[in-house]
């Protein structure tokens, strides 16, 4: 047997714009494809309207075309999906693997973000409750190219998770797993925020008889207080006319040693040097680094 071709991807949400944080992940993910000649896919994951930033897609793709970046086939958007996960959720639930829970937020305030799992057994009808997958008592481990060996219990540490709220959208978890699957994902990179959802994504797998692909998850870059870059701290949208600068200075970030030459260079410019210069094993073996420490 063969094994697929790398096909990677980079998958927005849009609730926000684009800011260095997400450069740092869509550069690492576009260079680790292009590097070994392999595919670089873009998908939407505008799961959630009520938390979508007006214009927000138009602005992310328009920010990654200024900033050199070509993405394979056409742009998938996960609200163009809903047929596919409505299927999933309508077959975990008929199977008993899932469960209708009726818990209010304020019922389950006391036990610390870990669903104590009240309404595994009660039978609930799913309309009007949110759906939750029953997790194994096992922990799930994975080995991160970057981070290392991740491990985590998903019963004592997560407990049954959500995939479908009670308002009716479908959750990341569950999205993120199937489309990866759908769209032939052999390499997933992207921010080190999510190494603790990767278990939930590993069982998701396993219970679905996908392959499990390759992760590799790079620093979140967060802000002298410790807080992650993004929307709910205001951190500036990536600016159009500094595109060269900021691919730099991700390269870097990135361990990646451009030289001095690339001083003037243009955005694909530098995209095409850092394909062709791309050493993944550079990249900081951190979960996260601190904005006012880049060079
Ligand atoms: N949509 C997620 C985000 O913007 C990334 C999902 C993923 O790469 O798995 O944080
Ligand atoms: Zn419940």
């Amino acid at each position: 047997m063969t094994s697929p071709a790398y096909i990677g991807r980079f998958a927005p949400t849009p609730s926000g714009y684009l800011h260095f944080g997400s450069l740092v992940a869509a550069l690492a993910s576009y260079l680790d494809a292009r590097s070994v000649g392999g595919q670089w896919l873009l998908r939407m994951e505008d799961l959630d309207p009520p938390r979508e930033e007006p214009g927000a897609q138009d602005a992310i793709l328009r920010t990654l075309e200024t900033y050199g970046f070509e993405w394979d086939g056409p742009l998938v958007r996960q609200s163009e999906r809903h047929d596919a996960y409505a299927a999933l959720l309508e077959r975990l639930f008929s199977q008993g693997l899932a469960y209708a829970c009726t818990c209010s937020r304020k019922q389950l305030e006391a036990y610390g973000g870990i669903y104590p799992g009240l309404c595994r057994n009660a039978g609930h009808a799913s309309e009007d409750a949110a759906i939750r997958l029953r997790v194994p008592e096992l922990a799930y481990h994975f080995c991160d190219r970057v981070q290392g060996e991740f491990r985590q219990h998903l019963g004592h540490e997560v407990g049954d998770f959500v995939i479908r709220r009670r308002d009716g959208l479908y959750a990341y978890q569950l999205a993120v797993v199937l489309d990866d699957a759908w769209q032939g994902i052999t390499d997933i990179v992207r921010g080190a925020d999510l190494l603790d959802s990767t278990p939930r994504q590993l069982y998701l797998q396993e219970l679905l008889g996908l392959r499990q692909p390759r992760y590799l998850h790079v620093p979140l870059i967060i802000q002298p207080d410790g807080h992650k870059l993004g929307k709910s701290y205001r951190s500036p949208p990536l600016p159009a006319d500094q595109a060269p600068a900021l691919l730099l200075r991700a390269l870097r970030t990135l361990g990646q040693q451009p030289p001095g030459e690339l001083a003037g260079a243009s955005a694909r410019e530098l995209l095409a040097w850092g394909s062709a210069n791309w050493d993944a094993t550079r990249i900081p073996r951190s979960p996260t680094l601190a904005e006012a420490q880049l060079r």
